[in-house]
């Protein structure tokens, strides 16, 4: 899914609290991927106060409008944010649990003949791919 900006930037809507947590996962940059316990302990330094349901609650939010993207990763436990961009894979490491992104998409092709076979809608996908990262060899 490639998300595009139009018009007013959706995050000026959003409640200040849910900003916050926007502006965090964006600062953090392509690549990272923030569990939501570091965007909290990030936020509460901003904002002391803010309780981890309204970070959840704001993930969710942002989520839902494409402004962050979730990245599962079977094994690492919890779900990790990220800016929306550019369609990518992941790959995670077995040993020290390092995500990074990885310049990969299945390609629109294999995507269309696999909807086409199976009659489904696909509307998105997640690509991970496990091993070791170059720290741990
Ligand atoms: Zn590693
Ligand atoms: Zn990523």
């Amino acid at each position: 899914m490639i998300f595009t900006l139009t018009g007013a930037h959706p995050s000026r809507r959003l409640p200040k609290n849910y900003t916050l947590i926007y502006e965090i996962v964006q600062a953090s940059g392509i690549g990272r991927h923030l569990t939501p316990a570091e965007i909290y302990a990030k936020a509460l330094k901003r904002r002391p106060g803010i309780g981890l349901a309204t970070v959840y609650r704001g993930l969710e939010r942002l989520r839902a409008l494409g402004l962050v993207s979730e990245v599962y990763a079977q094994g690492s436990g919890a779900a990790t944010y990220e800016p929306s961009g550019p369609r990518h894979a992941h790959f995670r490491c077995s040993r020290c649990g390092a995500i990074e992104d990885v310049d990969y998409a299945i390609p629109a092709r294999t995507i269309n003949a696999l909807a086409a076979r199976h009659r489904f809608a696909i509307e998105s996908e997640r690509v991970t791919f496990e091993g070791r990262c170059a720290a741990c060899g």
